[in-house]
């Protein structure tokens, strides 16, 4: 294709394909970013970022500046109040939900308002110099063939238009993607066919009156009227501000309902307030029926979207970029086969799906059940025994909560394995799943080490493995780090003397001595085999 110009087109720039930009951007992969909007939308959705969102920051080189733009104090706890009825009641309990995880990741985790963390990834982007941005500019046809894409875009309010040539287009536009639309992927999913109302405010005596509670940042009350869908409260500082999410009837408009009676009766007292910002989200969790088409992929909310419920869908799109991006510039810089780009979609739509079906369908179902089932005007003994086991239910949820690439085809997992979000959080290291860290004897964290590239572990290993891992990664181009330490200290762990990391920090193959063919392994974990 005469005059290409990059070598990935993205199209749409809001977090997903911002941070994408950053990550390939840092693996000199050179790529247009387009956006229809200026600046990010003002609208504090996005807030709950987990350790292992954390951690893409920590490789971004951005994780201090994020930590920096929070707005809630250091320390505040991030996790939730969850109360029956409403916020007064005297049915409430505070689940540790994501500190239960907390040692199985580099990071820690964070709460601040998207757009302000959008703001961190635009400036680590511009920065970069193989990043073009358009932003104020619109995607309007992709068109593709066996040589490259084309992408036209069109100035939002101005005469401009220009075709973008690439050899990859990313769609990264969200829920209603275009690049969706027009390669011609479809959707299934759960739709609740319920309105949410998603209303931004500012109230003293709110903050005033939850006071009875230990200090946390978001308010859940379940009413039984409600059929399991949340009346959400989430604080965006201490002492003010706040968004609030529960379901209205479908023809509810910003002029016909009272938004102010609806919080109030959430939060079971009388307080006043000022509103920022009303609007309307529909209840649906959808997922993409594939996330490539030839030289077009997909990723983020144009992938998979679904309610803020649990935070998924930021956290998700981010963990889409981490997969996808090594994957692009392995095989534009000739290290990685086709076969690794099909293994994005192979690895990350499994575990959408299964999020999203049972770990948000299922959690609005199971609420529902449990406030249909349970009263305690009905049988107040009975309710309150059942209120303290799900606690416990909660708790098993977050821990069973570990998206893992098992039954992946570039990655050496169990013969039976699949790709899941179900899986169990250990420090054992196996392959497919994330690595857990730990501390080397020169005092840095394994974390610390890991290469941008793949990198091999080798601890008290025989020098003869890493030689062999050491010559086939030469042999094939592949970017090898190897890291040798004794294993002990924490490191016996991880279960094994060789684990070899891919760049996304999850385990391409474990083992205590040489693999009978080093090159077979990697040429598989690089989608060559
Ligand atoms: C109330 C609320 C609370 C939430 N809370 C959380 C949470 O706590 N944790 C969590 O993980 N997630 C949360 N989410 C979900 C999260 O906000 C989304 O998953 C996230 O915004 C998805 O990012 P994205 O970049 O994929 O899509 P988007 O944010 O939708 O960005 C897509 C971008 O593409 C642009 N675009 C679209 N079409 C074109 C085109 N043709 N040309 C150019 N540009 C285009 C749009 O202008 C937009 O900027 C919440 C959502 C809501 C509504």
């Amino acid at each position: 294709m005469p005059n290409k110009k990059h070598q990935v087109v993205i199209v749409g720039g809001g977090p997903v394909g911002v941070a994408l930009a950053v990550e390939l951007g840092l693996r000199n992969v050179s790529c247009a970013l387009v956006e229809r909007y200026h600046a990010p939308q003002r609208i504090p959705k996005g807030q709950n970022l987990t350790q292992r969102t954390l951690e893409h920051f920590y490789f971004w080189g951005i994780a201090d500046e994020l930590r920096a733009a929070r707005i809630m104090p250091r320390g505040y706890p991030i996790s939730g109040i969850i109360a029956y009825g409403d916020l007064m009641s005297e049915y409430w309990y505070a689940p540790r939900q994501r500190d239960l995880v907390a040692p199985y990741y580099f990071q820690a985790n964070e709460r601040l308002p998207q757009y302000l963390m959008e703001e961190v990834l635009r400036r680590k982007m511009a920065g970069l110099p193989g990043v073009e941005s358009h932003f104020g500019w619109s995607a309007e046809t992709v068109e593709q063939d066996a040589g490259g894409v084309r992408v036209s875009i069109v100035e939002q309010g101005g005469g401009g238009r220009q075709v973008l040539e690439a050899d990859y287009v990313v769609g990264c536009d969200g829920s209603r993607s275009t690049v969706r639309e027009l390669i011609g992927i479809g959707r299934s999913g759960a739709d609740f066919d319920q309105l949410m109302v998603l209303a931004v405010f500012r109230s003293r005596e709110l903050h005033e009156g939850l006071k009875r509670f230990p200090e946390r940042s978001t308010y859940n009350a379940l009413h039984p009227a409600h059929k399991g869908y949340w009346q959400f409260f989430g604080r965006i500082d201490i002492g003010e501000g706040w968004f609030f999410h529960a379901p209205v009837p479908a023809d509810t408009r910003t002029d016909n309902y009272d938004f102010h009676g609806l919080i109030q009766k959430a939060a079971g007292f009388p307080f006043s307030c000022a509103f920022d910002h009303v609007g309307f989200w529909d209840l649906r969790v959808a997922v993409a029926e594939t996330y490539r088409i030839g030289r077009a992929f997909i990723a983020g909310d144009a992938a998979h979207s679904h309610p803020p419920y649990g935070g998924f869908g930021l956290n998700n799109g981010l963990e889409d970029v981490r997969n996808l991006g090594w994957k692009l510039a392995a095989v534009l810089q000739g290290w990685g086969g086709e076969a690794l780009l099909d293994s994005y979609g192979e690895e990350r739509r499994p575990i959408f799906q299964e999020t999203g079906e049972h770990f948000i369908a299922g959690r609005i179902r199971w609420d529902r059940e449990f406030l249909e089932r349970y009263s305690p005007e009905r049988n107040r003994e009975e309710f309150e025994r059942a209120w303290k086991t799900r606690e416990a239910g909660l708790d098993e949820r977050i821990l069973t909560y570990e998206p893992h690439y098992e039954g992946s085809p570039v990655v050496a997992g169990p013969a039976s394995g699949v790709c899941s979000a179900h899986g169990t959080h250990m420090f054992k290291a196996r392959a497919g799943h994330h690595l857990a860290p730990q501390t080397l004897s020169e005092g840095r964290n394994v974390f610390e080490a890991l290469g941008a590239g793949f990198t091999l572990l080798a601890f008290d290993a025989e020098q003869g493995a890493v030689e062999a891992f050491a010559r086939a990664a030469a042999k094939l181009g592949i970017p090898l780090n190897v890291v040798r330490d004794t294993r002990r200290d924490g490191r016996e762990n991880y279960e094994a003397r060789l684990v070899l990391v891919r760049p996304d920090q999850h385990v391409a193959w474990t083992g205590d001595a040489q693999p009978a063919d080093a090159a077979q392994l990697m040429r598989k974990a690089t989608g060559r085999a």
